[in-house]
């Protein structure tokens, strides 16, 4: 906090080169990041890939092979946990159950051997901050999940930390507390200015909250992107399949920026350097998919028979087999209005068609 370089454009938090292996097995390989004060980071990815492994480097919890670790212009790499000056709150609440909720609040105050008087105010505007203003009495047992976590979430703001590391902290919790929560998190995060990283594996939860997302796949950072950046522009094939829902073709490259896909001709807005006869993975998105106001000039046109209609609340999403090639498997999303008003129907055929920029371009054997 009172860090010579505070005003400075240093990143706050500097990841370089970081090796984490578990005997033969390489959880972290050669892992670069750097965080900005006041940032908040979610790191996502599917179940293995590092993400906790990562968080736990950075609390000191685990130890790197290699690489280094600088925290507000100290090089921690070597510190113990106790020498970094973070708050954590994990997946299970982890709470004290024999102490009370106020207890658990200010225990870490307590070890810091501050007076009592102060150690209770501090409490109180934490049970404030986090919405339970008349809990302090409470244990834990008495708390429904979404309430505990938030206790958590108080201990490990009680003292002051410079940064927050939350791993998994809603996923116990069920989906209305969940969506809850996250609103309430990134409101006292954005309210206190303290520097943010969560693990988590759900991409909902990292495209609401987070300022940029890291994505990992096998121990190596696949890209890092705000939320747009990672859903609109995936850098690679794993990023376009794990954040959102991509239907993925073989095709192969015809000339600049068109592609062939079984018998379809494809002008693609995304696809460089590609020699004419490279297999590639072309990819979209349901939502892309265009379904209304098409004419002979629109690009990318083509006929599909609709097949199985999938009902998904908000919208439906149709199986479309394009009567040029009908091996083809193509996913297009409809209003749910279109459905009711039986724009859209089973059986039915129809020009949809899929806008060039929307298309996406990925080397075979990227999978
Ligand atoms: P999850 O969402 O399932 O927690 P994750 O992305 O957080 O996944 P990590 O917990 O970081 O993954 O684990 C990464 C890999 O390292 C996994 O394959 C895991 O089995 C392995 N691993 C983690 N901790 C250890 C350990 N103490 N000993 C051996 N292997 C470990």
């Amino acid at each position: 906090r009172d860090d010579p370089l505070a005003t400075s454009t240093a990143p706050f938090l500097s990841i370089r080169g970081l090796v984490k292996r578990f005997g033969s097995f390489t959880a972290l390989d050669t892992v670069d990041l750097d965080v900005a004060r006041g940032e908040f980071v979610c790191f996502l990815g599917p179940s293995g890939c590092g993400k906790t492994t990562l968080l736990r480097a950075i609390a000191g919890l685990e130890r790197q092979n290699a690489g280094s670790i600088t925290l507000a212009g100290r090089d921690v790499s070597e510190a113990p946990p106790s020498e970094r000056d973070f708050g954590i709150v994990f997946q299970s609440y982890a709470l004290f159950p024999n102490l009370t909720i106020a207890d658990n609040i200010g225990y870490g105050l307590v070890n810091r051997r501050q007076p009592k008087a102060q150690i209770a105010a501090r409490v109180a505007e934490l049970l404030a901050l986090v919405g339970l203003p008349e809990q302090g009495l409470k244990y834990p047992v008495q708390l429904s999940g979404g309430q505990q976590q938030r206790v958590a979430l108080a201990r490990a703001l009680a003292t002051v930390p410079s940064l927050l590391l939350l791993d998994e902290p809603l996923s116990a919790l069920d989906a209305r507390v969940r969506m809850r929560l996250r609103d309430e998190i990134r409101g006292i995060q954005r309210q206190l200015g303290v520097t943010t990283i969560m693990v988590t594996h759900d991409q909902e939860e990292a495209l609401t909250m987070a300022d940029r997302i890291v994505v990992m796949n096998q121990g190596v950072i696949e890209q890092i992107g705000t939320p747009f950046e990672i859903y609109s522009h995936p850098a690679t094939a794993f990023v376009a399949d794990f954040v959102g829902h991509m239907t993925f073709l073989d095709a192969i490259v015809t000339g600049p920026g068109k592609v062939k896909v079984g018998e379809l001709e494809l002008d693609v807005a995304h696809c460089q350097d590609y020699r004419p006869g490279t297999a590639v993975r072309l990819a979209m998105r349901p939502e892309d998919v265009r379904t209304r106001s098409i004419d002979a000039a629109t690009p990318n046109r083509f006929e599909a028979r609709v097949g199985r209609l999938a009902f998904l609340g908000a919208f439906c999403r149709a199986e479309l087999a394009p009567l040029a090639s009908p091996g083809i498997p193509i996913s297009a999303d409809f209003s749910t209005n279109a459905m009711r008003d039986l724009e859209i129907a089973a059986g039915q055929t129809r020009f949809v068609a899929f806008p060039p920029e929307s298309l996406r371009v990925f080397p075979r054997e990227d999978r």
